[in-house]
C-alpha cells in the first residue's frame, strides 16, 4: 500500500483530495501520495500561525518550557533515527550512509543545540549613556519576528528544515515550513514527532505545494513577517520581488561554485580524497560542492591522475544499499541539466577525462543516475566553470602563483564557500582572507556546526543560518531608552519654554 501523507495544519493533520506523487529517483516509482495545499489550505495555515503568534501562548512560554518542547522534538528525530534515514534516502536518493550519519543526526543536534543555547544568545543588553546633554539607559530586547515561512530546497530536506525550525522555533516564532514538492516525506514525518512533542496548535506548520503554485500567495502575504529561503537564485529573485510587495524580513542562503586551491605543498593524498568528497557526496548536488579545483603546477599531473582513478572506483548504486558512494540525482529534469552541462564543456574544449555519461548497468535503467564526472584544463570562459551545475561534476585547472589562485577562485558570481589545501597553516589564513566567500575551510571539506554561522556572500546570498549570529536572524532588536537625568528634567521638557 502507497502510503498517504497530509499536511500539518493548527496542530492537526489534514488530508485534502487533491494529492501528488512522489518517486523515488533510484527505480522511478511512486513511493507516496502527499496532500497539496490549495489556496483554502495556505489560507488556514497563514490564519494558524498568526492567531498562534498573536494570542498564543509559544512566544510568552517561560524559556525552560519552550526548551522542553524542542529538547522533545531532537529526542523524537533521534528515537525515528533509522525509520527518517531510510525515507530521506528514499525520496532524495542520498546514500543511506550520508542520511544515518550525517542528515538525521545532525538534525537532532540542531534542535539540541539551539534549546539549549537560545537562552543565552537572547540575554538583553543594557547600553549606558553619559553625555553633556544626557544621561541615558537602554535596553536592548531581542524579539521574535512573529510569523515566519521557512522555504527548503530538496537537497537536505529534514537537515535544513531542522535549521530553520529550531531557530525560529527557540527565538519565539511561530512557523509555517514549506519543504520542496519532489522531497516533503521527512518534512512531513517531522510534523509528527512535532504533534507527539505537544507543542501548542498553530505553532508549527507544515504544507506542501509546488513554489510556482503556493510561494508568491505565502511570501506576499502581509500577515506574514519573515521569510528564511534556501534555494536557487532564480527562485530567490522571485520571492524578494513578492516580499518587496509589503517588506519584510527576509534571509536568502542562494547557490554555489566553490572554488578548492590545492598548493604545491599539500598532503596529496588528503588533497585527493578530500575534493572527491567535496564534489561527489551526494551526487555534488551540495550548495558547497567544489565545483572548481585549482591544483598548483607542480602536483596537478599527480593530482588529476589520482583524482580521476578514484573518481572512477566510486560506487553507483540505489540510495538505500549501504555499499553505495553516489545514489541517482534528485530528478530526470536535474539529470538532463547536467548532461547538458557535460555536453558544452566538451564544446568549449575541456578535457573530459572520467564519466560524463548515464551509466548502463542494469539495476540502474530506472533511476536517474549520472557517472562521476571530472573535466581537465577548464578554462575561466567556460560556462562549466562559471554555473552552478549541482551535479557530481568537478572542474580542475592549474594555476602558479598564489595571487593567480585567489582571482581564479574571486573569478565568479557566488561566494558560498572555499577550501585550501596545504601543509602551510599561516598561509592558508592569509590566502583565507583574499578570498571572496563566508566559509573558507582548510585541509577539510564540509564541516558544519550549530556553533558556527554559515552563509554565503555575493549572489550566495545574505544573512547567515546557525551559530548566535545565524540564530538571531530570527528575532529582531527593540531599543527601550530610560531618560537617567539626574535631579532635573529632560532636554525634551524645556524644548517649547512652556
Ligand atoms: P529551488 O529554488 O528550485 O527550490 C527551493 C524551494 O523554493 C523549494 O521548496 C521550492 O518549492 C520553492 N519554490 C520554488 N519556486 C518558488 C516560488 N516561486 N516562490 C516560493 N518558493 C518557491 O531550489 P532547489 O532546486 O530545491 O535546490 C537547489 C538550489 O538550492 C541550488 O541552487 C543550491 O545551491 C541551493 N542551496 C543553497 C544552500 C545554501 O545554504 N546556500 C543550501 C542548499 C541548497
Amino acid at each position: 500500500m502507497i502510503p498517504h501523507y497530509p499536511l500539518f495544519i493548527n496542530g492537526e493533520f489534514k488530508e485534502i483530495q487533491n494529492k501528488q506523487d512522489i518517486i523515488n529517483p533510484s527505480s522511478g516509482k511512486i513511493i507516496a501520495k502527499v496532500s497539496v495545499a490549495q489556496k483554502e489550505e495556505i489560507e488556514y495555515a497563514i490564519k494558524s500561525a498568526r492567531d498562534s503568534f498573536d494570542n498564543g501562548p509559544w512566544k510568552n512560554l517561560p524559556f525552560s518550557e519552550r526548551k522542553k518542547y524542542v529538547l522533545k522534538i531532537a529526542t523524537g528525530i533521534l528515537e525515528k533515527a533509522q525509520e527518517l534515514a531510510e525515507l530521506e534516502s528514499l525520496n532524495s536518493g542520498k546514500p543511506i550512509k550520508e542520511s544515518t550519519f550525517m542528515d538525521i543526526p545532525s538534525s537532532a543536534a540542531t534542535f539540541d543545540y539551539f534549546a539549549n543555547n537560545f537562552e543565552k544568545f537572547l540575554n538583553e543588553e543594557t547600553i549606558k549613556i553619559e553625555s553633556q546633554i544626557a544621561n541615558a539607559e537602554a535596553k536592548l530586547i531581542r524579539e521574535p519576528w512573529g510569523v515566519s515561512v521557512l522555504i527548503v530546497p530538496w537537497n537536505y530536506p529534514l537537515l535544513i528544515a531542522s535549521w530553520k525550525v529550531a531557530q525560529a522555533l527557540c527565538a519565539g516564532n511561530t512557523v509555517i515550513l514549506k519543504p520542496s514538492s519532489l522531497t516533503p516525506l521527512s518534512a512531513l514525518e517531522l510534523a509528527k514527532i512535532v504533534k507527539e512533542a505537544g507543542l501548542p496548535a498553530g505553532a508549527v506548520n507544515i504544507i506542501n505545494g509546488s513554489g510556482d503554485a503556493i510561494g508568491e500567495v505565502l511570501c506576499s502575504d502581509s500577515r506574514v513577517d519573515m521569510i528564511s529561503f534556501t534555494g536557487s537564485n532564480a527562485v530567490g529573485k522571485k520571492i524578494l520581488e513578492y516580499t518587496a510587495k509589503n517588506v519584510k524580513k527576509v534571509t536568502m542562503e542562494l547557490g554555489g561554485k566553490s572554488a578548492a586551491i590545492v598548493l604545491n605543498d599539500a598532503d596529496l593524498e588528503l588533497a585527493v580524497n578530500g575534493l572527491l568528497c567535496a564534489i561527489f557526496l551526494n551526487q555534488g548536488q551540495m550548495c558547497t560542492a567544489m565545483s572548481r579545483i585549482f591544483v598548483q603546477d607542480k602536483i596537478y599531473d599527480n593530482f588529476i591522475n589520482d583524482f580521476t582513478q578514484k573518481a572512477k572506483r566510486i560506487k553507483i548504486g540505489s540510495a538505500l544499499n549501504f555499499e553505495t558512494q553516489i545514489g541517482p540525482l534528485m530528478s530526470e529534469s536535474q539529470r538532463k541539466k547536467v548532461l547538458e552541462y557535460v555536453k558544452q564543456g566538451k564544446k568549449e574544449g575541456a578535457q573530459l577525462l572520467c564519466g560524463g555519461d548515464i551509466p548502463q548497468q542494469e539495476g540502474l535503467k530506472n533511476g536517474f543516475f549520472f557517472e562521476p564526472t571530472v573535466f581537465g584544463e577548464v578554462s575561466s570562459d567556460m560556462k562549466i566553470f562559471k554555473e552552478e551545475i549541482f551535479g557530481p561534476v568537478a572542474s580542475v585547472a592549474k594555476f602558479s602563483s598564489i595571487e593567480e589562485a585567489a582571482a581564479l577562485a574571486n573569478d565568479c558570481v557566488f561566494g558560498l564557500a572555499a577550501s585550501v589545501w596545504t601543509k602551510d597553516t599561516s598561509k592558508a589564513q592569509s590566502l583565507a582572507k583574499t578570498i571572496n566567500a563566508g566559509t573558507v575551510w582548510v585541509n577539510t571539506y564540509g564541516m558544519f556546526f550549530n556553533e558556527l554561522p554559515y552563509g554565503g556572500f555575493k549572489q550566495s546570498g545574505f544573512g547567515k543560518e546557525l551559530g548566535k549570529e545565524g540564530f538571531l536572524e530570527y528575532t529582531r532588536i527593540k531599543n527601550v531608552v530610560i531618560d537617567k537625568t539626574q535631579d532635573s528634567k529632560p532636554l525634551v521638557n524645556y524644548w517649547y519654554g512652556f
